[in-house]
């Protein structure tokens, strides 16, 4: 809220002890705070009549681009069967399923069956996509061809409460919200790049100036035998810390190809990066670096020990210049790396390999002769990949002293 000025009435209310809003630093009014506009070829309003022009546009079969907390969505009708055609043609998705924002609980509940833990998860603060059973003929079938689960959460920002209203309001009560970004690419955070990278999909913007600082992708997550099992841990989840049973050393893992997370580690917990996507993309390549020094300069963590997969094709690990060259070596390279950018130069670098189950290599009595880098390896690429994997075999690249 750095850009927004506050006007005098709400700096009186800011430097007032007395006042509930004493020393609240997002505080804002309509006169100082951020503003809505709504643009399209030849359009633009502002305030309430934007999103009521958002409204009748979605109403009418129109797609819209929506500017949310950790980036854009794109929006349609998901009640409409040509909108969520239309939608599904450009972002080149084939029959990956979309997410659905319900206006409130009782609209979900026309969409699926909802159990009490998930509706607890629904509701929570953290607002994730919830995988539900859907019931029959609740969304138009491109939503989520021939899948039996749905994806549905509810309004999380302003913004959005605004956007589906209240039970009466015009507009679609049942939105289509899936991110603003082509197949492959990063969710778009900045104004103008939206408007080139979405123009083809988006036949207008509803957006505010407040800048979004971070990229995050809505979390993902589902219930499993009455337990959370998260899917993908993105806005709300990360980069919550998550406790280990045992102290590592400082430590970052590189995470995998697809459906990349960064992690880092030190002593006795670890951070995982929210969702960076399949590596296949220049923009997303770049997305990874800038997610892993955010991660750094929040946790404080000064990796000395960084670990990829060894899969010679994965875009996560580094390129030939730093191959390991001598896997029986205990040895170890004093090195700094700081950056997955900077790997390609770091110049000689040992290694140790290891593979087994991960309960084995995660046990600290089962650690060999090599000893703890083992250990760090089988723990930085668990937590890379975010999953326990069924058998694991990586790499130690670097170490420092
Ligand atoms: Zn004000």
């Amino acid at each position: 809220m750095a850009g927004f000025a506050m006007c005098a009435a709400c700096r009186r209310k800011h430097d007032d002890p007395a006042d509930r809003r004493f020393h609240a630093q997002p505080i804002a009014c309509p006169d100082c705070g951020p503003t809505l506009e709504l643009v399209a070829p030849g359009l633009r309003e502002t305030g309430d009549h934007a999103v009521r022009r958002a409204q009748s546009l979605l109403a009418d079969e129109q797609i819209a681009a929506v500017k949310g907390l950790g980036g854009y969505h794109v929006a349609c009708d998901a009640r409409d069967v040509s909108a969520v055609s239309e939608l599904r043609r450009p972002k080149r998705r084939g029959e990956k399923p979309f997410a659905v924002m319900a206006r409130d609980l009782d609209v979900a509940r026309e969409l699926v069956s909802i159990t009490d833990i998930e509706t607890m998860l629904l509701t929570d603060v953290r607002k994730p996509v919830v995988l539900l059973p859907r019931l029959d003929g609740s969304v138009a079938a491109a939503v989520a061809p021939g899948n039996p689960d749905l994806g549905v959460m509810l309004p999380y920002t302003p913004l959005h409460a605004l956007l589906l209203g209240a039970p009466g309001d015009p507009g679609p009560d049942l939105l289509v919200m899936t991110s603003g970004n082509l197949a492959g690419e990063p969710i778009v955070t900045d104004d103008d790049e939206a408007l080139s990278r979405l123009g083809d999909i988006a036949d207008a913007f509803l957006r505010h100036d407040r800048p979004i600082q971070v990229s995050c992708d809505d979390s993902v997550t589902r219930v499993v035998a009455g337990i959370e099992l998260p899917v993908r841990r993105s806005r709300g989840y990360a980069p919550l810390p998550v406790a280990l049973p045992f102290d590592v050393a400082p430590v970052l893992a590189a995470g995998a190809d697809l459906k990349n997370t960064v992690a880092v580690a030190s002593g006795r917990f670890a951070w995982l990066s929210q969702h960076v996507g399949d590596l296949d993309d220049l923009a997303t390549q770049d997305a990874l670096t800038v997610s892993e020094q955010h991660l750094e300069e929040l946790t404080g963590v000064r990796p000395g020990v960084i670990v990829a997969d060894a899969h010679p094709g994965y875009r996560s690990t580094p390129g030939p210049d730093s191959t390991p060259t001598d896997a029986s070596s205990a040895a170890c390279s004093t090195i700094t790396c700081t950056s997955p950018r900077s790997w390609a130069s770091t110049g000689s670098v040992s290694t140790s390999r290891s593979s087994g189950s991960p309960r084995e290599m995660l046990d600290p009595a089962a650690v060999d002769g090599r000893g703890t880098l083992t250990m760090h390896a089988a723990v930085g690429a668990s937590l890379a990949a975010g999953v326990r994997l069924p058998a694991l075999r990586c790499t130690v690249l670097a170490v420092e002293r």
